[in-house]
């Protein structure tokens, strides 16, 4: 995977891998629908159940900001989401709030330079995205 990539999507995708989740990447999927001259390009990345999204990641150098890492997870949490919708009628609550369970999923929320899983309802923030695994093991 490209360091840019990496940078990009690899906390979710590790939360991903963590909760059960088989994830394929393809890094050729195209140029940036916004800025096709450049070098910076689109990822598609598959899971199992909830089909692909195509995440934009800068070109090789490019900074990477948190914003971009939230909203990376934002796309492919929503597809888990809707997924579990479209095959039972009811939401899938991914990755469910350890105070809320049955409630709402935790949301990817940036301080800083980094990127957290946090309450939607209280803000509270619970661990770094990129390690649901440890937190709840
Ligand atoms: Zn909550």
């Amino acid at each position: 995977m490209r360091t840019e990539t990496a940078a990009v999507i690899g906390p979710i995708v590790a939360d991903l891998e963590t909760s059960g989740y088989a994830v394929s990447i393809d890094e050729d999927w195209g140029p940036s629908p916004y800025d096709p001259h450049s070098a910076a390009r689109e990822v598609m990345v598959r899971t199992a159940v909830g089909g692909g999204n195509g995440i934009l990641v800068g070109a090789p150098g490019d900074p990477v900001t948190a914003e971009m890492v939230a909203e990376a997870a934002h796309a492919l949490q929503d597809g888990i989401i809707e997924a579990g919708f479209y095959e039972t009628g009811t939401a899938t609550i991914w990755p469910s709030c350890p105070r809320h369970p049955a409630t709402h999923p935790l949301t990817p929320t940036t301080r800083g330079d980094e990127v957290f899983w946090s309450c939607p309802g209280t803000g509270e923030l619970f661990c770094r995205l990129g390690e649901l695994g440890s937190s709840r093991a």
